[in-house]
């Protein structure tokens, strides 16, 4: 059998798993139902140091209260400024939204004011009118680099059996039909394959 891990084979299945990573990321953010806001909580002390990791440049931190919902492969995060406001309003919105299985690869951060305007958008897209509470307005478009890793391997990986059951299954059937498990050229006779040369008892096959 050819080896699996060819080099043709490593780079489809790490773009796949990239390209999927990101279209996984994106679903969940888009369709995936989030639990309810959920009550205002004195931030943890992961909130703090997420936002201390994320915040935009100039935001001075930490925040007063955080809300925090997830849903499966999406998790937002709205923190609410107290005395730290620049602007000098209470009611200024900081929204971290992460996006992505097995774990977060995209992510967004919004900075909006009382009546849901953005003041800063970083690593997000704008569906629509940027109105507090619509939940799904800001799309999280912002790569988290070793997120990003993680998923493509996981899902380069998936894609790299997969791709390994279907050429073992395909040999098996041409086989079962008396067909070269290489080339699918009948086997006229035993030994070696016309065409290619695969013997033909063996468990040789090449895609
Ligand atoms: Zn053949």
């Amino acid at each position: 059998m050819r080896p699996l891990w060819t080099f043709t084979a490593m780079a489809v299945c790490l773009v796949t798993g990239a390209i999927v990573s990101v279209v996984v990321a994106l679903s969940c953010h888009l369709w995936m139902p989030l639990s309810g806001a959920g009550s205002p909580q004195h931030p943890t002390e992961n909130d703090v140091r997420v936002w201390k990791t994320r915040a935009p440049k100039g935001v001075d931190g930490p925040p007063q209260l955080a809300f925090a919902s997830a849903g499966l492969g999406v998790k937002r995060t709205l923190f609410l400024s107290g005395s730290t406001d620049p602007g000098g309003s209470s009611d200024d919105h900081w929204m971290v939204v992460r996006a992505g299985l097995p774990v977060p690869c995209l992510q967004a951060i919004v900075w909006t004011d009382q009546d849901g305007r953005a003041i800063r958008a970083d690593g997000a897209y704008s569906l629509a009118r940027p109105v507090w509470g619509s939940r799904r307005a800001w799309v999280p478009i912002g790569v988290a680099w070793s997120g990003l890793a993680i998923n493509t391997a996981s899902f380069g990986l998936v894609a790299l059996l997969l791709w390994h059951a279907a050429r073992v299954i395909r040999a098996r059937r041409r086989r079962a039909r008396g067909l070269c498990a290489a080339c699918a050229h009948p086997l006229v006779t035993s030994g070696a394959c016309a065409e290619c040369g695969t013997p033909s008892s063996g468990t040789n096959l090449s895609a």
